[in-house]
């Protein structure tokens, strides 16, 4: 069996132009422009070039993008005042502050400090708990992202042996509350699961978001399992000449490509899906804050 390669970027790009005629509808039918407003704090080149590509894609689907660059130096106070004043801002509809965010400062209370109706990454504790208890709202982008992967490829998930590895607040936990909500029997994995790839072998959907470089081998998984590979991890790539790099997923893909009936690349599956679902996000905030009900 050769998987079927999920099109994470082709997806993307199409939920983009379906978040563009969204955000077409918001200005002309109701005078609203969603505002995303992305904060840095820093100069962390990861973060920098992600950001950049947010504030893009941000403008592409015709939001106003607001961006805030902080040196690393600002203090706490600083970049909480700033916070407090896009709350306030009723041209900003989302507020990202890209996390790492330097030692001296904490990042719960920068969380903390965002207004939930505002909070385009689902982190904060309001926004997860209406993500466990079904209320609309904004669900965090990647698991959001897996998940239209899923359905898409799957259609109805009812009844299927989900297991997820790894139960980070990031991506781990809101998956599993995702999945259950479609009806699929969930296990969540991590460090201390014992026979691990046991655990796996029972699944007809594999998360795997552990961030260990090709850990999951293709003899782990049930045949004709569907695997999302959340992981991105740089790895040297001497192959490609001294020095170099290259990422791969949590997935050892060349072994499970054989025995798997579907499965996400990396890169080109879970990753394009993360900042699209941040402007879906938007589009999901803009609608509630103005009394409408978000596109579905
Ligand atoms: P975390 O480091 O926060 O969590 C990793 C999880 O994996 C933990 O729950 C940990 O268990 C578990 N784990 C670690 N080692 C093992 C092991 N040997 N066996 C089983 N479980 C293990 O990572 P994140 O959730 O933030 O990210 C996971 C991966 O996803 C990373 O590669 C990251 O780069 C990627 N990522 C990709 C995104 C995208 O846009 N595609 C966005 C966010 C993340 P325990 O809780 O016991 O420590």
């Amino acid at each position: 069996m050769t998987a079927k390669i999920i099109d994470g970027k082709l997806f993307a790009e199409n939920l983009r132009g379906r978040i563009a005629g969204h955000v077409q509808r918001l200005k002309t039918e109701h005078g609203i422009t969603p505002g995303l407003a992305v904060v840095i704090v820093g100069s962390d080149p990861a973060s920098q070039v992600y950001v950049s590509s947010k504030a893009k894609q941000t403008a592409e689907v015709g939001m106003n993008s607001y961006k805030h660059e902080l040196p690393a130096e600002t203090s706490e106070a600083d970049l909480l005042a700033l916070v407090a004043k896009l709350n306030a801002d009723p041209a900003v509809h989302g507020i990202l502050v890209q996390l790492p965010v330097p030692k001296h400062i904490d990042p719960n209370k920068v969380i903390e400090a965002i207004d939930p109706a505002k909070d385009v990454d689902s982190f904060t504790p309001a926004n997860v708990g209406k993500v466990q208890i079904g209320l609309p709202g904004p669900v965090s982008c990647t698991p959001l992202g897996a998940l239209m992967l899923l359905r898409d490829h799957l259609g109805n998930l009812e009844g299927k042996n989900a297991v997820i590895i790894g139960r980070s607040n990031l991506v781990g936990k809101p998956m599993m509350q995702l999945l259950l909500r479609d009806n699929c029997t969930v296990t969540v994995a991590h460090s201390k699961t014992q026979n691990l790839a046991d655990v796996v072998r029972q699944a007809d959907i594999v998360v795997a978001a552990v961030g260990r470089p090709e850990m999951v081998k293709g003899d782990w998984l049930k045949p004709g399992a569907v695997v999302i590979d959340v992981g991105i991890n740089r790895v040297p790539a001497p192959e490609k000449g001294e020095g170099k790099t290259k990422l791969v997923g949590d997935v050892d893909f060349a072994s499970a490509v054989d025995v798997a009936s579907a499965i996400t690349p990396v890169p080109g599956g879970v990753g394009p899906m993360t900042i699209a679902c941040l402007l879906a996000n938007t589009i999901t905030t803009a609608s509630l804050i103005n009394g409408l009900v978000p596109p579905s």
